[in-house]
């Protein structure tokens, strides 16, 4: 029986997903668990193969007939795409994923940053089809970034490249999760965003974020932010457009480091707040002197939603194949 189908797994730091797809990238079947908190790498190992067992269950495709499969981290994976090397939010860093998984399956397994997979899987079926220059920025917790330059996945030395979210904006700003100062995730994060509405809750400006978001302010669900932007909450309105205006810079700084066709935003805030956030980004970007007259460069919302996660490690997948 011919080998043709792929599997995608996205290890999140509240949830994993699963799913076996076709080589068009139709989903077959999936499945889905919490990642385990505190337990360490092998309880998360264990996790990921169950999940995957549970797909390929769903799907009733045989670990036989897998051709690849790809995993997504949110995090740094070695240029090899075999183990983790830095994973702020789950404990794997280290371990032998990609070598245990594939002893267990009997398939190649490929590890990608969750980011450089999302902008794969756009690129394969989403706001990226065909373009051979994209960049993705996908401002979450923090802010992820990818690459794919004449068509293949920048990954650098390391496979550290295209961590955008870490571009320097100003050497004196606030602190990044990374320790420096003044990165762009330490404006456009969600993280961030939270961080700029709390201070100005303290300082007595008045919003409605806290009753939309059930008397908390500590995290902020993106479809309340939407809510509060809708109902014209000026503080957030001020908060997001500064976020978004930082997000444009990060824009900029990309787009003079590889002059791509396409810019893709992702991720659950841009899903939520697109609307508001696209036109201010593509405004600073149009405003840049240096590219004025080198040409254009698109900037789009990524498509894939949901699915985003685990129709883009199955891309990392197919990009090895
Ligand atoms: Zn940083």
């Amino acid at each position: 029986m011919a080998k043709k189908f792929f599997a995608g797994v996205d290890i999140g730091g509240t949830k994993i997903l699963a799913a076996v797809v076709s080589a068009r990238g139709e989903i077959l079947g999936r499945e889905k668990a919490s990642t385990p908190r505190g337990r360490g790498a092998k309880a998360v190992l264990a996790a990921v193969a169950e999940v995957l067992e549970g797909a390929m269950r769903d799907a009733e495709v045989k670990p036989r007939r897998l051709k690849a499969v790809g995993v997504g981290v949110p995090g740094v994976v070695d240029a090899r795409g075999g183990r983790v090397l830095v994973a702020p939010n789950i404990p794997i860093a280290g371990a032998p994923i990609a070598r245990e998984l594939s002893r267990r399956f009997g398939a190649p397994v490929v590890l990608g940053n969750d980011v450089n997979a999302g902008l794969l899987g756009e690129r394969w079926l989403g706001a990226a089809r065909g373009v051979d220059d994209a960049v993705g920025i996908f401002p979450g917790t923090g802010v992820g970034g990818g690459v794919i330059s004449g068509g293949r996945l920048v990954t650098g030395a390391h496979g550290a490249a295209a961590e955008l979210g870490h571009i320097v904006l100003n050497p004196g700003g606030p602190l990044c999760g990374c320790g420096a100062r003044g990165c762009l995730e330490a404006y456009a994060s969600r993280t961030a965003i939270e961080r700029d509405i709390r201070e100005g809750a303290r300082l007595g400006r008045a919003t409605r974020v806290s009753e939309l978001n059930g008397g908390r302010l500590d995290v902020i669900k993106s479809r309340v932010l939407a809510e509060a932007l809708r109902l014209g909450d000026e503080l957030v309105l001020d908060v997001m457009r500064a976020a978004a205006q930082r997000l444009g810079e990060g824009c900029v700084a990309a787009r003079h480091c590889f002059d791509p066709r396409l810019i893709v935003l992702g991720g659950g805030l841009i899903e939520a707040c697109g609307g508001f956030i696209l036109p201010i980004v593509r405004q600073r970007l149009a405003a840049d002197p240096l590219f004025k007259r080198v040409g254009p460069c698109r900037v789009a919302a990524a498509r894939l939603g949901d699915d985003a996660g685990v129709l883009g490690a199955a891309a990392l997948a197919l990009a090895r194949d």
